[in-house]
């Protein structure tokens, strides 16, 4: 008989994006090594840096792939960051957001407000207010929330732009999050929706058609075409019962990023090879209809990177950690605890030993005071010493936004766009 196995196996690590280089051995973001790109920013770790050329050739190559007629919006939850709105403003056709706090940040990022829909459940009256005077489209959520708005908008004397958000009968099959089919907070029942469309249009508001979000995180194109396939036909259809026009339809986004081990990316050239084929045979509802898709990670998560320094390295039981200065208070998610059931390792590498041959296992984690606080688990990394940096990737969404920053009276990453 063979002797036991005694060695624990490694886990494997999530797939690095392309675009990032080395020099001497260190890791490179936008050419610069990111030991420099701390230097430049006071030697601060933990820091977000995000790559705005990656950025950019990823909405040309979406761009290129999808019909011209299709315009693209970016969904500002993924990441929010001032300087990073900013960039997106020249590279998008519009944006989406879901608070009041997002619509102070969209204005003061210098956003024209016309490009601006607000979708979200639970959206206060002083939202609701500050919204209409801006004039954003409202993504109507409930005939409730329809009654607010038009109220608020009669007592300021503005005429609201508004939009329903439906509530599939359907989900966006295989992702990672779904926001549609049976019962949910989002959006307005299907059967609903051409009676609310009917009095919102009586009432004279600027109706401006239907927002259909069916999930997040998809990584199979052809999910992704059968659900874009059924929010046409289901837009059609409450445009038919209601007898309203459809002047703005978005499509929701839905088209995810890889980040473990396995994933790989979603065609984006059959997702919008399938979509011209529909706008070529559109159903008379939505002949002269503008299409949006609104996308968050799928825009900047790649581009994202999350470095943080080893302050320890230690050992226990055999196997060794390496202790960094940031954790899940930053990357909440690579740490397995933003909507995931299994913990995945997220793609992490020893940025300042980048190229070095993968050789000893090793646990990275953070400092917080909690065992929630894994950044990788038993994987394989160069040996590494206190002083080496870390890189988490696929950071450039639902990181510093998403994660409690003050958890452990921790505070905030530094953030910077290169
Ligand atoms: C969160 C959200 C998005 C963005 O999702 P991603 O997975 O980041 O692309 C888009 N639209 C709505 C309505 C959302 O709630």
């Amino acid at each position: 008989m063979s002797a036991p196995e005694t060695k624990s196996k490694s886990k494997p690590l999530g797939p690095i994006p392309a675009g990032f280089g080395v020099a001497d051995g260190v890791m490179t973001i936008a050419g610069t090594k990111v030991t420099d790109i701390i230097a430049q920013q006071g030697g601060q770790t933990p820091l977000f840096v995000y790559d705005r050329a990656l950025i950019a050739r990823r909405v040309a190559d979406l761009r290129a792939a999808m019909p011209p007629r299709l315009a693209l919006h970016y969904a500002m939850k993924a990441n929010p960051f001032g300087p990073l709105l900013r960039e997106m403003a020249g590279l998008v056709d519009g944006f989406d957001i879901a608070s009041g706090g997002e619509l102070g940040m969209a204005l003061n990022a210098g956003l024209d407000p016309a490009r601006i829909s607000f979708a979200g459940p639970g959206k206060r009256d002083v939202e609701l207010q500050a919204a209409i005077s801006a004039g954003v489209t409202l993504n109507i959520e409930s005939v409730t929330e329809a009654e607010r708005a038009l109220t608020i908008a009669e007592r300021i004397g503005i005429n609201p732009r508004m939009a329903i958000r439906v509530n599939p009968d359907f989900g966006l099959a295989g992702s990672g999050m779904k926001m549609g089919g049976g019962a949910k907070p989002f959006g307005v029942d299907a059967d609903r929706v051409p009676a609310l469309a009917r009095a919102i249009v009586d009432t004279g508001a600027q109706w401006r058609g239907f927002h259909i979000f069916a999930g997040s995180q998809a990584l199979s194109a052809d999910a992704v075409i059968e659900t874009q396939a059924q929010t046409l036909e289901l837009a059609a259809r409450l445009a038919r019962e209601a007898g309203v026009g459809v002047p703005h339809l978005n499509l929701g986004g839905g088209m995810g990023i890889p980040y473990f081990p396995g994933d790989t990316p979603i065609d984006a050239g059959a997702v919008g090879a399938a979509l011209a084929d529909r706008f070529a045979a559109l159903p008379d509802e939505l002949a002269d209809t503008h299409f949006a898709m609104e996308m968050g990670r799928y825009l900047v998560g790649e581009a994202g990177v999350y470095l943080t320094r080893i302050v320890d390295v230690k050992t226990s039981h055999g196997e060794t950690y390496l202790v960094t200065d940031g954790g899940l208070h930053h990357q909440l998610a690579a740490s397995g605890n933003f909507g995931t059931v299994v913990r995945r390792n997220y793609p992490v590498a020893i940025a300042t030993r980048f190229d070095a041959p993968a050789t000893d296992e090793a646990n990275v984690v953070g400092c917080l005071c909690t065992p929630l606080d894994r950044l990788a688990d038993k994987a394989l990394f160069p040996p590494a010493q206190v002083g080496d940096i870390v890189a988490v990737f696929c950071a450039g969404a639902y990181g510093a936004s998403a994660s409690p920053a003050t958890f452990l009276g921790q505070g905030p990453a530094g953030e910077v766009l290169v």
